[in-house]
């Protein structure tokens, strides 16, 4: 590590976050020793600095993995050697090969879209995969890799860092509000549920959300509070119709999904999506999916 960047990173250890280096597109923010967030293009990536090597996630495209090359390059000398996926969406996982050395880590589930990727996002290869969790020395930092099973795609990956109290999850929940109906495609809200339930959990100082600057726990605290109630609005409803009559239970929930409300979150950002959220949860509680 050359001396003048030593030097700026014990300047500012004693403040947290700090914002290590802003521009127009980039900020970079200090979480612990050698603990980064890097926000970029609207991802943010996590950052460790091990001994000798730097373990990055979500590279997201090759225009933005430059930059963030370059962004990184400001934080230490240091090659990136380990790249860690946080699910399948392609709009994550391209741009790894901007870092040629490293290794690509992602949950097992990810092999099954190898054929499926007519844009050619994912990664050549998958150097390294896990199933239920993975933990990985990176010098002063535990990283470690838990997977709760299908949340927002099937291969989701968490990464949580117990000493320096730091998560990352992608696409579980926004700023504000409920993230809009539309870009509920590939989520399960059963697995989506159990997934925010552990982050809530978590001893956290920090919860990186993939989309977001943003590193406070309120968003992910809130979100998990909406997906219980939902849970809890429409589990009766089912289960009343179940025994009513069962036949009737997909015409059911389409009946449920314009009549239930949820008044508490009417302030809410995109509340107006509230039908595709009981859909969706009616529908992962009645076949998974
Ligand atoms: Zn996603």
């Amino acid at each position: 590590m050359k001396f003048f960047k030593k030097m700026a990173i014990i300047f500012i250890a004693t403040l947290s976050p700090t914002a290590f280096a802003q521009t127009k597109d980039s900020l970079v923010q200090e979480l612990a020793e050698n603990v980064y967030a890097v926000s970029l293009f609207n991802y943010t990536s996590l950052v460790v600095v091990g001994e000798e090597d730097v373990l990055i996630s979500d590279t997201a495209n090759s225009y933005r993995a430059k930059v963030l090359k370059s962004e990184i390059a400001k934080i230490t000398d240091n090659p990136v050697k380990k790249i860690v996926l946080t699910h399948e969406h392609f709009d994550h996982v391209g741009g790894t090969k901007i870092f040629p050395d490293a290794e690509v880590i992602a949950h097992s589930n990810i092999l099954e879209y190898e054929e499926l990727d007519p844009l050619g996002m994912l990664p050549e290869v998958i150097h390294k995969t896990f199933e239920k969790s993975l933990t990985i020395e990176m010098g002063t930092t535990s990283v470690e890799l838990h997977h709760f099973g299908a949340a927002d795609g099937l291969a989701v990956a968490v990464i949580y860092l117990p000493k320096e109290k730091v998560a990352v999850s992608a696409d579980m929940y926004v700023d504000e509000g409920l993230n809009p109906g539309v870009f509920l495609t590939d989520t399960n809200m059963l697995g989506s549920r159990a997934l925010l339930t552990k982050l809530a959990n978590w001893d956290l100082n920090y919860a990186i959300n993939v989309h977001s600057k943003r590193l406070d726990l309120v968003p992910l605290v809130a979100t998990q509070k909406f997906y219980d109630d939902l849970y809890d609005l429409v589990l009766p409803e089912i289960k009343a119709q179940l025994r009513a009559d069962p036949s009737r239970l997909v015409p059911r929930i389409l009946e449920m999904s314009e009549t239930l409300k949820m008044p508490k979150y009417e302030s809410w950002q995109n509340y107006q999506d509230l039908p595709v959220y009981i859909r969706k949860m009616s529908f992962a509680i009645i076949h998974g999916g």
